[in-house]
């Protein structure tokens, strides 16, 4: 097991084997307990610097998965808070195992379904959803919540979240971006272009 340290790189830089968080975002996927449903460290830095978090400010991470959304927006400042809203136990589980491991206990976990689940909570300066957009409710929901100024950054990955997101571009704006990402892999004796499923980000100020 890995356990990363939220400390100042000075403290342990003599220990080459301790891992140090950095101050930007896009750790590594390793560094989270997940089961794949994890969003990729390239696409998660770009989703958080969609998100843009200013001092103080609070984000709504639906459909947390692994929590890494919400768990590197708090470590950008500790000032800042996050919410996560899942529903599949096993997953609420690691969403708290992983803030405790990376130093942000504060995560705050909602339990339940989006929209649902939505109600009554803080009123978010920023929300991602990653998961559960396709449901009923949830994208209206979330536009509804979000205070003036907020920012709104929702992934695709299935085809149908795809043509949600192309059809509230069309009627609100904002920007839809297409993100395709390749890791280098071993290929017999060489290497190759391993793609990962392209992701559809779809960013609104309301
Ligand atoms: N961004 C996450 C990955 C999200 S995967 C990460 O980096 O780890 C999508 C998640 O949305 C899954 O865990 C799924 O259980 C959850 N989900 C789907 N529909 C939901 C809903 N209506 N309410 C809450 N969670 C939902």
């Amino acid at each position: 097991g890995i356990s990363p340290l939220n400390v100042l790189a000075i403290d342990v830089r003599a220990d080459a084997d301790a891992l140090v968080l950095p101050l930007t975002p896009g750790l590594p996927d390793e560094w989270f307990a997940h089961d794949g449903q994890i969003t990729k460290r390239e696409v998660r830095a770009l989703t958080l610097g969609a998100l843009a978090p200013r001092r103080g400010e609070t984000l709504w991470d639906i459909g947390a998965g692994s929590g890494s959304v919400g768990i590197e927006w708090m470590l950008m400042d500790p000032s800042l808070s996050a919410i996560a809203i899942e529903h599949e136990p096993e997953r609420i589980d690691r969403i708290a195992e992983n803030a405790a491991m990376l130093g942000v206990p504060g995560l705050t976990i909602k339990r339940g379904r989006a929209p649902d689940a939505l109600e009554k909570l803080a009123s978010p300066d920023a929300i991602f959803i990653g998961g559960g957009g396709t449901d009923d409710g949830v994208v209206d929901a979330a536009i509804e919540a979000l205070k003036p100024g907020g920012r709104l950054v929702a992934n695709a990955v299935t085809l149908e979240m795809e043509a949600l997101l192309a059809l509230l571009h069309q009627q609100m704006g904002g920007s839809l971006t297409r993100i395709q990402i390749a890791r280098a892999e071993a290929l017999g004796t060489m290497s190759g272009w391993k793609p990962a499923m392209p992701i559809t980000q779809w960013v609104w100020v309301k």
